[in-house]
């Protein structure tokens, strides 16, 4: 555990069992040892063939646990209701989920019914987005605010309007100044009187990557002269009341609350700047933010980690606030958070399997031919080798290396030219793996192939070099013999994870044929998880080489046997599927192929069909094990 650090970035929700294996804590710190959920019997559970008591479910594989996403609501709740009361604040707070961070249906119902004893709500910043919002507060606390920022058309406007008419606290944010007039003439045409937040462009900047959004220059938001002409433009309107929020996103993974606590001072300063003109304030929305702390370093120097935990955090916001409000004798806003990362990123794991590691294979010296390499080498490269065995004579590595190197490369030339045969070539290859062996140059990492699209499903590793928790689910208890790193599936070269916390260029891991994980066909199973990637990466990942979503379970708690329930199972999106998503029709496709069949394979087309259909409704996943669910072969079609 220590070697991948499990203890620092997965506390309090993931932990190495007795068995070598992840334990998951549902209840994060309150989580007794017999509630504690073996990730590697989920995985068998789910994983395993129908017959053999499994769901037969194909990897990539998303296991979400609901109880994870309660705990971090009522955590991030509790700070705040703790900060509110330790600094005799007079108010309270009330947060909101953006559901970008992930819109996952089941998701965001669980939040909003997580949510409801403390009023917490929903962000939306698209059209879609608001929809599926509004539609999940009605089950919510009437009280949930619906906060409705993004840029906005008419006809986003006359949504949110109409949210306001179904009786959902909804809050239209100006994230720019025009918007203001839609909002006026808009609700004057509908007969609603909208609630109004802005949003504002701080002077504070947060420097890291996710802060190019904050800033005077940032991409969204008002500056100070908009803010003061939208207040003109609603006082003429005679709809300054409608304000009551001012909004502002210094960007995500705050670094440290030092930078919070000077954006969130000048945000107040603006807030009461707006009561002092008049406006009817009563929220003030600090956005998101809060940081994951990925690597466990808690150093707060890089976009990987932030130096705080949740009761720090709240603390230095409410403080922040409760210091301008008092020093201008204005009344404690409501204090709401558009928290996503610090929410979800920890409700789901990632798990994939290795199928197998490309290692250099070296010979030994008596394997390599030398008067079969010397007859066909130049003169050149017949001196490099007699001054590379001369220099190993005098064990002076050194030249060794320079002359085993000196002479590949000539090699490769002569090769290029037609001078030397492939047979050749590989003996050279052979000798040179060989030398820098012997002289101890360290192994290179071994190429583990995994049976993944980072793409699809880790897509900020390759958008913008973010590092998550990788770590192989089981085997803890055996000492990883191997540097690896990870090649996924796709057919590009961006498709590999060569970067690990603790900035590290490899991980380290288990021989494939090690003894433990249940073996298939001889060959061991290794699953490795990425953790604390629950929020953004399946709502951004696409669909490169149709490789499309991994199948996903829910997971609960349960104090059966197992310690654990799957409550619900979707397999991941099969071939047909990906090939929808881009205009393809794979019912027309089938239909072509089958009638081909019949054309050109005469008996065999029944068989021929069943098995083209098969290939439709499977997940384009490498089928690794035995045991996983093949869709029936279907001789009747489609
Ligand atoms: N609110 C707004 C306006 C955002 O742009 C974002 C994300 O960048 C969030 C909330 C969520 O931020 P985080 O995931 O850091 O909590």
């Amino acid at each position: 555990a220590a070697l991948y650090r499990i203890d620092s970035w997965g506390a309090p929700y993931f932990a190495v069992n007795d068995a070598g294996n992840i334990a998951v804590r549902p209840y994060g710190a309150s989580t007794s040892a017999h509630q504690e959920i073996d990730l590697l019997e989920v995985v068998k559970k789910v994983s395993d063939a129908k017959p053999a008591g499994g769901l037969g479910l194909q990897f990539p594989l998303i296991v979400r646990f609901p109880d994870v996403l309660k705990n971090r609501l009522e955590s991030l709740q509790s700070a705040f209701e703790s900060a509110v009361q330790a600094l005799g604040y007079d108010s309270y707070y009330q947060g909101v989920y953006p559901v970008k961070c992930n819109q996952n249906r089941f998701v965001v119902e669980d939040i909003v019914r997580f949510g409801s004893p403390f009023r917490f709500g929903l962000e939306a910043g698209s059209k879609p987005e608001l929809l599926l919002a509004m539609n999940c507060l009605c089950k919510g606390n009437p009280e949930a605010l619906l906060i409705c920022n993004g840029f906005k058309d008419a006809e986003y406007i006359s949504l949110a309007l109409l949210a306001r008419k179904l009786a959902l606290n909804t809050v239209i944010v100006l994230e720019q100044e025009d918007e203001v007039k839609l909002v006026i003439d808009i609700s004057k045409k509908l007969s609603v009187r909208p609630v109004i937040g802005i949003r504002a462009k701080l002077r504070t900047r947060h420097s890291g990557h996710f802060g190019s959004t904050s800033g005077e220059k940032g991409k969204f938001g008002l500056t100070t002269n908009q803010i003061l002409s939208v207040v003109k433009e609603l006082h003429g309107s005679r709809m300054l009341d409608c304000l009551q929020l001012l909004h502002f996103h210094i960007g995500s993974q705050i670094p440290s609350t030092a930078l919070l606590r000077d954006g969130v001072g000048e945000a107040a300063q603006i807030y009461s700047e707006l009561v002092r003109l008049g406006a009817n304030m009563k929220v003030i929305d600090i956005g998101g933010g809060l940081g994951i702390d990925y690597d466990g370093s808690k150093s707060g120097n890089s976009d990987l980690s932030v130096s705080y935990g949740l009761e720090e955090y709240a603390s230095a916001i409410v403080n922040a606030i409760r210091v301008v409000c008092d020093r201008k004798s204005i009344k404690h806003p409501i204090i709401c958070s558009e928290s996503g990362r610090a929410i979800v990123s920890h409700h789901s794991v990632l798990i994939f399997e290795a199928m197998g590691a490309v290692a250099p294979t070296t010979p030994a010296m008596n394997q390599i031919n030398i008067p079969f390499i010397m007859e066909a080498l130049s003169e050149d490269a017949r001196v490099d080798y007699w001054n590379l065995s001369d220099a190993a004579m005098r064990q002076d590595n050194e030249t060794c290396l320079f002359y085993a190197d000196q002479l590949k490369q000539r090699c490769v030339e002569q090769f290029k030219d037609g001078t030397l045969g492939i047979e050749q070539l590989g003996a050279v290859d052979g000798l040179f793996d060989l030398v820098t062996k012997m002289i101890g140059v360290s192994e290179p990492a071994r190429t583990y192939l995994v049976n993944l699209s980072i793409f699809t499903s880790i897509p900020d590793f390759w958008s913008i070099g973010q590092i998550f928790p990788i770590v192989p689910i089981h085997r803890m208890d055996e000492r990883p013999a191997v540097k690896g790193v990870l090649s996924d599936l796709t057919c590009d070269s961006d498709g590999k994870i060569d970067k690990f916390i603790g900035d590290k260029t490899s991980l380290p891991l288990h021989e494939l044929s090690g003894s433990s994980g249940g073996g298939v066909n001889g060959r061991s199973r290794y699953y490795l998880g990425m953790f604390l990637g629950g929020a953004y990466e399946e709502a951004l990942g696409g669909v490169h080489n149709l490789f499309g979503g991994p199948s996903v379970v829910t997971v609960l708690q349960s104090d059966g046997p197992q310690s654990f329930a799957v409550t619900r199972a979707m397999p991941g999106s099969s071939c047909g599927d990906v090939l929808r998503a881009m205009q393809h029709e794979p019912e027309l496709m089938f239909d072509t192929l089958k009638h081909r069949a019949e054309e050109f394979c005469g008996f065999d087309a029944a068989a021929l069909s069943g098995s083209l259909a098969g290939s439709f409704h499977n997940m384009p996943y490498l089928e690794l094990a035995s045991s996983c669910s093949m869709t029936a072969i279907n001789n009747d079609g489609f």
